[in-house]
């Protein structure tokens, strides 16, 4: 199959693209703005890549919508602190610019994989009937679920809101125009290559980011609002499995689907991911000389801006994706942290050594 991967460089997007290369049995066109995570693969020469950015490009994004068999969007602002900073970039390029590829597959009847986002379920029922959704774990399910969204001067809602709006849109095609889509909705993904340390680059990534930085630069671990909210955090190996079963579709059993793709096994508070991720470092990788950070609580609007509001907890059920493409994750919390936070160590040891480093 010729599979057009759009937004192949990003963190998803590297990792499935080594995955599919290994696999070998797909001829892979990756398009980004950026290349050096698929630089890490070691796979770049056995992919086309093209530089590429999809605002303002669309007769080329059309010509290779109708040249590939499988379109894969992965394009997306998907970091809260740019939704609260640039609102309105996040809806364009989450909303408008997305729209014109989904466009392109209904218009030369391609299948597309569209990247969503748990965002989209928002907060509990718990949460908005004022309860302590701690005391309620509901499992947030793809056809069933609300989806409950704060109010819009809690401009953080916007990529939630634009996601689901892109959605709701793909279902309307696929109903009017037989569209063939399957939607994604990954639940915190973590692992190697994932955003960057923020000593070494600006912006504010997602969280594993900051803390992993901590160990390594000393800055102080911050718990938004005290880290009271829940995650639950599946590796990147295992969402890859299961986004490359989507993609084989056997049988056509991803037709007009959304999947959830998370691990409900490994729900934590992010205080307890901080604990973890203290006790992971001290165990596995604290060398002397290394700082040991201060664990500080700050407020969410000194931390992000007016207009930030936290999804509380987002427990994914996945019986659709185990009954439909037999999948279910295997890695639990703490291999989790083991081997991303590995990758960062290493990667930083290297370079503070000046030594070439090559991702094991
Ligand atoms: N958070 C935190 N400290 C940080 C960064 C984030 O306590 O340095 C919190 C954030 O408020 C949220 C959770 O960690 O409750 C996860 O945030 P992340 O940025 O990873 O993205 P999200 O899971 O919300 O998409």
């Amino acid at each position: 199959m010729k599979i057009l991967l759009l937004g192949a460089g990003g963190f998803i997007g590297a990792n499935l693209t080594e995955r599919l290369v290994n696999d070998g049995k797909h001829e892979i066109t990756a398009l980004d703005i950026q290349r050096e995570k698929l630089d890490e693969t070691g796979k770049f020469e056995e992919i086309r890549f093209i530089n590429f950015d999809i605002r303002g490009n669309e007769k080329e994004l059309e010509r290779l919508t109708v040249d590939h068999d499988l379109i894969i969007d992965l394009v997306a602002m998907a970091n809260p602190s740019l939704y609260v900073s640039n609102p309105i970039d996040v809806f364009k390029l989450n909303f408008t610019e997305n729209l014109k590829i989904a466009e392109f597959c209904v218009k030369h009847r391609k299948r597309i994989v569209q990247f969503s986002t748990c965002e989209v379920y928002g907060i509990t029922a718990a949460r908005a009937f004022g309860k302590d959704s701690s005391k309620y774990p509901t499992p947030f399910m793809e056809d069933d679920s609300p989806l409950i969204m704060g109010p819009v001067k809690s401009h953080r809602w916007i990529y939630a809101c634009a996601k689901q709006l892109l959605e709701r849109v793909l279902h309307a095609y696929g109903l009017e125009e037989g569209l063939n889509y399957t939607i994604i909705r990954p639940f915190n993904f973590i692992g190697p290559r994932i955003d960057y340390l923020p000593s070494e680059h600006t912006g504010n990534p997602r969280v594993f980011s900051h803390f992993m930085n901590a160990f390594l630069y000393g800055t102080p671990i911050k718990l938004v609002d005290g880290g009271l909210n829940y995650r639950a955090y599946t590796y990147i190996d295992d969402a890859v499995d299961c986004i490359v079963r989507v993609i084989e579709n056997p049988d056509g059993v991803c037709d007009r689907q959304i999947f959830n793709i998370g691990t409900p096994e490994n729900e934590v508070t992010i205080k307890e991911l901080a604990n973890r991720m203290c006790a992971t470092f001290d165990k596995y990788f604290r060398q002397p000389g290394d700082p040991y950070p201060e664990i500080v609580s700050v407020s969410s609007e000194e931390f992000y801006g007016k207009g930030y509001e936290d999804c509380d907890r987002r427990i994914p059920d996945v019986t659709k994706a185990q009954k439909l493409v037999g999948w279910r994750s295997k890695y639990d919390l703490d291999s989790i942290l083991f081997r991303t936070m590995k990758y960062f160590v290493e990667k930083h040891r290297a370079k503070q050594a000046g030594i070439q480093w090559v991702a094991t």
